[in-house]
């Protein structure tokens, strides 16, 4: 498959060892590669586009953007946002099959009025908003995988029934509208772990036969980090394996893995390759 990295170098620890730890990933022919802001680029990369602001205000409200403009964090929300609407919109022109996109600020916990927990603009929600009025899609499916509630993409899709969103988390089942809460207990083995993603959320996605997938992937849960709920880092490497291949069958393979919770730099460097490689 070809597959679009898309990067934005945010400063601190996480990071640190990208994009060099993506060596002999960078360098394949079904690899594009699109930065923003790192110094010495490979070879092969693109510029990362920015959006314009309209698009942030298909989501977000005037006020809130404001709000986020006075953080000193903009231009990194607005290009991390970017990175998944550009991602979204090559896969759909067909430029590219799936993508990854390293988010320096997250998703999940901004709304339409919103936003904390280290997120500022809901690049998901900006990304559907913008396929629809550009392409007319449909149907959307996000599954969020970051060990805490998002609140921001529950709260922005609630009453929208052509998104299905399957939330992994501590809060108790809730569903309405194709959103959909599963709770996740405070400690669990990969194996009940998968089990529940097998049950709560492939038998949804396949019924709902969306156009596109997003993950919103956190690696935060995992044993040692600052949401730990037991996983171990392989957890996530079965997951990424499963969910592609549940895109292939049912979303065209259009998927983007969305880079969301998580801190450490040695789980980074590990996991973020692997994850990668199972794209392409
Ligand atoms: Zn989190
Ligand atoms: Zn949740």
């Amino acid at each position: 498959m070809r597959t679009g990295i898309f990067f934005y170098y945010q400063g601190g620890e996480r990071l640190r060892d990208f994009p060099q730890a993506l060596k002999g990933i960078l360098e394949k022919d079904n690899v594009f590669f699109y930065d923003a802001f790192y110094p010495s680029k490979p070879p092969s990369s693109f510029d990362l586009e920015s959006i314009p602001f309209e698009m942030l205000y298909q989501v977000h409200t005037t006020e809130m953007v404001e709000e986020v403009r006075k953080t000193g964090d903009f231009e990194g929300a607005l290009l991390s946002a970017a990175a998944t609407v550009r991602a979204s919109e090559k896969i759909w022109m067909g430029e590219i099959d799936n993508a990854f996109v390293f988010t320096g600020y997250g998703d999940h916990h901004a709304g339409t009025q919103f936003f904390g927990g280290g997120c500022y603009f809901n690049g998901a929600a900006i990304a559907i908003q913008v396929l629809r009025k550009r392409f007319g899609a449909k149907r959307f499916a996000i599954i969020d995988t970051d060990a805490h509630h998002g609140d921001g993409t529950w709260e922005i899709f609630e009453a929208d029934p052509d998104v299905l969103y399957v939330c992994f988390c501590a809060d108790p089942y809730w569903e309405e509208n194709n959103k959909v809460n599963i709770q996740v207990p405070m400690r669990v083995k990969d194996e009940e772990y998968l089990k529940l993603i097998r049950e709560g959320f492939s038998p949804r996605f396949k019924i709902f036969q969306p156009e596109i997938l997003f993950w919103n992937w956190g690696y935060d849960g995992t044993q040692g980090e600052y949401g730990d709920i037991g996983l171990t880092p392989e957890c996530h490497i079965l997951l990424a394996k499963e969910l592609k291949a549940m895109a292939v069958e049912n979303s065209g393979g259009r998927f983007i893995i969305v880079l969301c919770g998580g801190s450490r730099r040695d789980l980074a460097r590990y996991l973020i390759p692997q994850v990668i490689e199972i794209l392409l």
